[in-house]
């Protein structure tokens, strides 16, 4: 999946009548073939967004989002060469509270049964319920039969994420958008559903993007899934790297103050950064702040970072990279003053 969006001219608008929001501004971004991504930041940065519109769930106004090489909005006007149907399919969505998106009057069996029917009306009902039963078995809930009979009122709150990742692997799909997926569970059913996640992802060949508020879950996913995150920060994306680049060697500053912001990540303290920022309340995203975004906050700002918008750059010549003046050695920020409250 290919997500881009050009700088000011190619913004997702949210329209809060009558302002607007840049929910998600100038971010270019390839997942690769059983990739996991992650997205981390604060609520409001843009994460959702971004995972949403890769996944053809909410569409640009301007920019483009390519699924193996095909425009899924160009698909979506008839000229493509693939269907914008058989392109959602392959992009599928698991919620943070499954419970309601599942028909509180239906057998899960019906309700795993509806999908199936709309994408192979020819399977009949017994191909269909043995396929469920498969599924149900491989997400860990067994005896599928007994699951397959039970109402949504009669599942966990851990039985139903699985229900919805069943649901999601019935339609093959070649990525998986969990959003916020395990954030309601308990701490050790989390743990248990992540490596449910990545142990179907070689069954089922699955990309995942997964999206958390909490650093210590994404670095869990990503290490043992062998994947990047990316930290968002009002509507940008200000750095990417593998889960040790960023927490043993974060470049950006709010990265550094997100990663002292997480607790189980068991940080000696004695080196912890103070100020960890400048201020703690959050921009208004409907008028952001110029330059770079993060300059109100930022620890590191000098007068040079209220001036144009850092782009993201390789750091060091590895996979890491970083939205930041201070890793540019050349920029005017190092003969700039420290920036005044
Ligand atoms: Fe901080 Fe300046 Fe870097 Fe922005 S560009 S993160 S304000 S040091």
């Amino acid at each position: 999946v290919e997500v881009h969006f050009e700088k000011e001219q190619s913004l997702w608008d949210f329209y809060q009548d009558p302002d607007v929001v840049h929910a998600v501004d100038g971010v270019s971004l390839d997942i690769e073939e059983n990739d996991v991504l992650a997205l981390v930041g604060e609520s409001g940065c843009g994460k959702t967004t971004l995972g949403k519109t890769a996944i053809g769930l909410q569409q640009p106004t301007s920019g483009s989002v390519e699924f193996r090489g095909q425009d899924i909005w160009e698909a979506k006007a008839g000229r493509g060469d693939v269907s914008f149907e058989e392109i959602r399919q392959s992009l599928q969505i698991i919620h943070q509270d499954p419970g309601s998106s599942l028909n509180p009057n239906q057998r899960l069996v019906e309700i795993l049964s509806e999908p199936l029917r709309h994408v192979h009306p020819d399977m009949d009902s017994a191909e269909r319920r043995e396929r469920i039963f498969s599924l149900l078995e491989r997400v860990g809930m067994s005896p599928a039969a007994d699951f397959g009979d039970r109402y949504p009122h009669q599942l966990s709150g851990g039985e139903k994420q699985r229900v919805a990742l069943c649901r999601a692997l019935l339609m093959n799909p070649d990525v998986i958008l969990a959003d916020e997926a395990i954030s309601a569970l308990d701490v050790s059913l989390r743990v248990e559903m992540m490596d449910l996640m990545l142990d179907l992802q070689d069954v089922f060949d699955t990309t995942y993007v997964f999206i958390s508020h909490d650093l210590s879950n994404a670095r869990y996913f990503t290490e043992h899934g062998d994947g990047r995150i990316g930290v968002m920060y009002l509507g940008e994306l200000v750095e990417l790297g593998t889960a040790e680049e960023l927490i043993e060697d974060p470049r950006h500053p709010y990265t550094n103050v997100l990663r002292w912001a997480t607790p189980e990540l068991s940080l000696d303290a004695t080196e912890a950064v103070d100020p960890p920022m400048r201020k703690i309340d959050i921009p208004d995203p409907v008028n952001p702040p110029s330059g770079c975004r993060f300059h109100t906050r930022c620890p590191e700002a000098r007068e040079a970072c209220k001036q144009g918008t850092p782009a993201r750059e390789p750091v060091d010549g590895n996979g890491q990279e970083v939205a930041c003046f201070r890793e540019q050695p050349e920029h005017a920020y190092w003969e700039s003053a420290p920036l005044e409250d």
